[in-house]
Formats: structure tokens, C-alpha cells, sequence
């Protein structure tokens, strides 16, 4: 089999926390463990959420915890003309169509029974080209998803399956700002660069799925997927400020090692048997992504417990 290639995508949208730190050792292990490449893209398109210095200090929590990458970095902020080339392609084949729908016109619409576990289901409005684009007023692109189940194999996560439609709706791949939708520029990316791994966090199993029309429509090779298990908090829910500040750049500061935060990551991960102090390079020799504990871990406030 050829070596892989992989990718980390950090979002500089703020501060890299230990959610993050996990996908990303977890990625870095899977592809430094089978001799393959890994290649750095900045997923710098999400407007207002970009944060001046994200950037930066993503690149540098990442060299901090030893992970490393080859070649360039990759911005997609330097990439629109292939996001919207894919976008042509898709409106020529219909699969694409303007929607002048707001946040609160879906709401609305969309009845009770519709809604999906990610938020209200685009009832298809503008579907059969109710959109009218002659005004200056820049309308959203939805994708129009395929009705019937969408199956992959998940590495980690097992065979997987979604009913786009029902579960999830048509959804956006250009946005009124002028730039593409997360999904889409993420597989438009991840088959530029020729990625043909992906591990990543399964809050982003339902994209998979949705990411599996737009490579199938797009007629683009489809890469290995996984998604594990996020961090939780102890009352079982994602980690997020409300659980302290669990920033690396904290951490750091407050003088703690990357060799201890990636030791308890490991310990909790399952790839070693306490929570030992070592470097992300050790745990490449023995790493199996079979082998990593199957369920979520949870942060109790310390790197010992
Ligand atoms: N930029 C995304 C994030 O930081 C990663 C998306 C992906 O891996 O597909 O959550």
C-alpha cells in the first residue's frame, strides 16, 4: 500500500485547547506511524470568527506539543477560485441553487417534526429556483443532497450510514460573504492536496456524510476517514470554557510540559498505561490506531487523573 497522506486543518479562530491538541496527535501518529506525509492547511475562511495572530499561535501550540508537518502551508484564503470553479460545476450539473432563505426563514418554516439534530432542516424553499438572483442581494448556494442512505467506512468509528435528506437537508456550500461553506472547501481541498486520510473529531461525523455527496457529485476520490471520540468534560458534556481554561497557551504558561500533555493524552487515549511524561515521537513506533480506547475521555481538571 502506499504511505498515506494527511492533514492537520486547525481553524484560527482562537486558541488551540486539548480537544484540539488530541485530533491533532491522534492525526499526526496515524500517518507518522505508516512513514506517510502530513501537510499543514489553515481553514481560515470562516470571516468573523478569524482572529488576527490565530494563525501563529496555532503553528507554533503545534510545534510546542512536536508536531510537525511537511511542505508549505496551505491558507484557504488563497484557494477561491478553486472553491468556486467547484461550485460552477456543481450549479451546471443542478446540484447547486441560490437560496435567499435567512437563518430565521428556516426556522420558521421548517415544522417541529423536521428538525434535524444539528438545527432546523431546509425545507427546499428555494430548490425549484424561487431565488431571484437578478437583485444585487447575494444570496447563499445549497447543495442538493441525494434522498437515500449515504454509507461509509470510518476507521475508527465503524460502518456508518445518514439519510442526507432526511437527517440533514440541503445545505450551504457558498455564503452570501463571498466565500465557500466548510464543506465544501474542505473537500475541494482535501482532493487538491491529495489527501487520503482524514482523522479528525466525530462531532464531524454528519459532515463526512454530507462530504461524501459533494466528493461522489464532484466525482472526486474519496479519502479514509476517521473520527474518534472528543474530550469531555466531568458532566459529560464537550469540553468548552465553562470546564476552565484548557488552552495549551495556558498551560504552557502556567509551566506545564507538552511531554505531560501529551503523556496524559496518551494515557487517556489508552496507548500507555500511566500518565507518563513523553514526547509525541516516542508513541510513533507502537501506535495502531486500532488500538486507541474506543470512548470519549474526559478532562478532570489535571493531568494525573
Ligand atoms: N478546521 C476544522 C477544525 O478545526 C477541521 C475540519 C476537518 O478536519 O475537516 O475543527
Amino acid at each position: 500500500m502506499k504511505a498515506p497522506v494527511g492533514r492537520l486543518a486547525p481553524s484560527p479562530t482562537g486558541v488551540l485547547h486539548l480537544g484540539n491538541a488530541r485530533s491533532f496527535l491522534l492525526a499526526w501518529l496515524d500517518i507518522r506511524a505508516q512513514a506517510g506525509t502530513i501537510l499543514m492547511r489553515i481553514e481560515d475562511l470562516d470571516g468573523p470568527r478569524i482572529r488576527a495572530g490565530a494563525e501563529q499561535a496555532a503553528l507554533e501550540d503545534l510545534q510546542w506539543l512536536g508536531l510537525d508537518w511537511d511542505g508549505e502551508v496551505v491558507r484557504q484564503s488563497e484557494r477561491l477560485d478553486l472553491y468556486h470553479q467547484a461550485l460552477q460545476q456543481l450549479e451546471s450539473m443542478q446540484r447547486a441553487y441560490p437560496c435567499v432563505c435567512s437563518r430565521k426563514d428556516v426556522e420558521q418554516a421548517a415544522s417541529a417534526p423536521h428538525a434535524g439534530e444539528e438545527g432546523p432542516i431546509y425545507p427546499g424553499t428555494c430548490r425549484q429556483g424561487i431565488a431571484d438572483t437578478s437583485t444585487a442581494t447575494p444570496s447563499n448556494y445549497r447543495f442538493v443532497v441525494n434522498s437515500g442512505v449515504t454509507r461509509f467506512r470510518d476507521r475508527f468509528a465503524g460502518d456508518i450510514q445518514y439519510e442526507v435528506a432526511e437527517q440533514l437537508g440541503d445545505f450551504v456550500i457558498w455564503k452570501r460573504d463571498g466565500e465557500p461553506a466548510y464543506q465544501l472547501a474542505v473537500v475541494v481541498d482535501d482532493a487538491a492536496m491529495g489527501i487520503t486520510s482524514v482523522l479528525r473529531g466525530n462531532d464531524l461525523l454528519s459532515s463526512a456524510a454530507r462530504q461524501v455527496q459533494l466528493y461522489e457529485a464532484l466525482d472526486l476520490p474519496l479519502p479514509q476517514f476517521a473520527h474518534t471520540p472528543l474530550i469531555l468534560g466531568e458532566d459529560g458534556r464537550r469540553l468548552a470554557k465553562r470546564h476552565g481554561d484548557t488552552s495549551l497557551r495556558a498551560f504552557r504558561e502556567a509551566g506545564v510540559s507538552a511531554e505531560t500533555v501529551i503523556g496524559w493524552l496518551a494515557w487517556k487515549s489508552g496507548l500507555i498505561t500511566s500518565a507518563t511524561p513523553c514526547s509525541a515521537a516516542q508513541l510513533v513506533a507502537d501506535f495502531d490506531l486500532q488500538q486507541v480506547a474506543p470512548g470519549a475521555i474526559t478532562w478532570r481538571g489535571s493531568f494525573t487523573a
